[in-house]
This record gives structure tokens, sequence and C-alpha cells, in this order.
């Protein structure tokens, strides 16, 4: 939206003055029960038009032979086969791709795909005996020493996200797997949001009826320096593969939202029906 630094400081100074503020987001359209409906529903689509959605079966292998995917081995709950097929569209995180390829890439590529990172995260929501705590739809923590990094109330983007009388505010650490706060027991970051959040004046301890922990890996590609070219090396790689699309955010290792997530999967569909040519 053409929000610049200088813009968001001369929105310091004009809110005061009350002139008009110019914002990332000035309404948004959220699905009534929450983001996962946008996902129900395209699986009824698929299974409305005679196709099948798979979940709990995890990717373990693609098995290729000259730079043709002939098929994928997939794990559900312990048990291995193949999945054969003509077109391969992956939105697996990038660097975990290359790894799965069988027969091996070579050395240098999955050194490539090793020096790529992500970040994690780990998200704790606290359920509170309340019927609101703000009218927010986030709020950054910048500051070293909270270890929150950003808080939302789900029951601002839809009041069906909680029951009545009762709201939920859900904070994320960033984080990388394996550290601190990754290793931390459920019972600790609970305890340590609920602190840090009555710190900030916006919860009292005794609100409090319940709470959950979910652990996300992979959640955000790091862009760092010297990321360029083991990234590029890989990408290039993989485009020898024809029948072989990466998509999405972690697939195609790019910072996206969810709408450029969905629509790189909408371009190569498009390009395997022969209606688009991409790059
Ligand atoms: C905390 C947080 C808040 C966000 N908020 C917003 C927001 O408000 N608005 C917005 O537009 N975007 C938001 N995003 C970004 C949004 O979540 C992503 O852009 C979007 O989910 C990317 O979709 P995707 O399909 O590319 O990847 P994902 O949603 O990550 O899907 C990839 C899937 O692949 C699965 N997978 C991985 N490996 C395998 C394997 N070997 N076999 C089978 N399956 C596998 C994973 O389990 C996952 O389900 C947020 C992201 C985070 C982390």
């Amino acid at each position: 939206k053409g929000l610049s630094l200088w813009e968001a400081i001369k929105n310091g100074f004009t809110k005061v003055s009350g002139k008009k503020l110019k914002t990332l987001a000035d309404e948004f359209i959220y699905p009534p029960y929450g983001i996962g409906q946008l996902s129900d529903n395209f699986k009824e689509g698929i299974e409305e038009a005679g196709s099948s959605v798979m979940t709990g079966t995890k990717v373990v292998k693609v098995n290729h032979e000259n730079f043709h995917v002939s098929s994928i081995t997939v794990d559900n709950n312990g048990k291995q086969y193949d999945i054969e097929g003509k077109e391969f569209i992956s939105s697996v995180p990038l660097t975990h791709l290359a790894k799965m390829l069988q027969p091996a890439a070579p050395a240098d590529i999955l050194e490539a795909a090793s020096k790529l990172r992500y970040r994690d995260i780990v998200i704790v929501t606290v359920m509170l005996d309340r019927e609101k705590v703000t009218d927010l739809t986030w709020l950054y923590f910048p500051e070293k020493d909270m270890p929150l990094g950003r808080i939302h109330e789900p029951k601002n983007w839809s009041p069906y996200m909680a029951p009545e009388g009762k709201t939920h505010v859900v904070a994320e650490f960033f984080c990388f797997k394996g550290d601190r706060i990754w290793n931390s027991s459920d019972e600790e970051l609970t305890s340590i949001t609920v602190e840090n959040l009555e710190k900030l004046g916006f919860i009292n301890k005794n609100e409090v009826i319940d709470s959950y922990v979910v652990r996300a890996a992979k959640a955000y590609p790091l862009m760092e320096v010297g990321y360029r070219e083991p990234y590029e090396k890989l990408v290039q790689y993989l485009k020898n593969f024809k029948n072989l699309r990466p998509i999405g955010r972690g697939g195609l290792f790019k910072y996206y939202n969810m709408d450029r997530a969905m629509e790189s999967g909408i371009e190569v569909a498009e390009e395997i029906l022969g209606k688009k040519v991409l790059e």
C-alpha cells in the first residue's frame, strides 16, 4: 500500500491532529470460523471434483530418473508406499525437497540446501474469562527484553473465534527449533506469556481459564546475509526437473503471505494446463 517509513513518521504526528491515517490494512475479510475454513473448502471442492486429499501423510522420497519424477514415496503411520504421477507440485520447504530426491542430489546441491535456514515459531494461546482484551489486529513488541514477539486477539477478526463472554490472546515467540524457547515446556511457555501479558497491563492472572501451545517449524524463510548464492544454486538445479514445481512460501523460499502463496499454486496449475508460461 506504499506505506513508507516517512509515511509512518508523518502518521505519528497526523494522528494527533486527527487527519486520516494510512496503514498497511484498513480492513480485511476473514472467514467467520477461522482461516482453516479456506483449506476445508478447498478439500470439499477437490473431493466434489472426484479427487482426494490425504492428510496425516508425509512425503519421504521424490523418486526420479534423468530429472523426470515418476513417483513419490509417502509414509502414513509407518506404512510406506509409492504414488505415481505425471506432474508434481510441492509446497514442502525447498531445502527439504532437495533432501528428499531419490537418487540423491549432488553433494554441492545438498550443501547449498543445508546453508538455507528457516525461522521457527512457538505459539501460545491463553483463554480468558473476559469478553475482550484489546481492539487490535496485531501488536508487535520490538523490545529486546520482551520475549513475546507479537500478540493478537482472534475475536477481533471474527466474533465466532471465542465463546460469548470469553476471549483468547495469542502470543508468538519467534525462535529456532532446539533453542531455549522451543525446548521450554508448555507450562513454562504459558507462564512466561501470562506473566508478560499481566506486566503489560492487558490481563489479570486470575482470568486465565485455559491455554494451548503449538510449535511450528520452518515458519519463516530466513533471508540472512549470504543466503542468495546457495538459494540460486538450489533453484537452478531444481529447474532441471520439468515435472516438479515448487510453490508457496516455504516451497519457494519467499516471504509470501497467504494470497501470494496461493497465487503461486494457481500459476503453476495454469502452466501445466498450457494457459501460462512461467519464467
Ligand atoms: C505466525 C504466522 C502468522 C501469519 N499470518 C498471516 C496473515 O495474517 N496473513 C497472511 O496472508 N499470511 C500470514 N502468514 C503466512 C502464511 O501462513 C503463509 O504465507 C502460508 O501459510 C503459506 O502457504 P503454503 O501453502 O506455501 O505453506 P504452508 O501453509 O506452510 O503449507 C505447507 C504444508 O506442507 C506440509 N509439509 C511439509 N513437509 C511435508 C512433507 N514432507 N510431506 C507432506 N507435507 C509436508 C506442512 O505440514 C504444511 O502443512 C503467517 C505465517 C505465520 C507463521
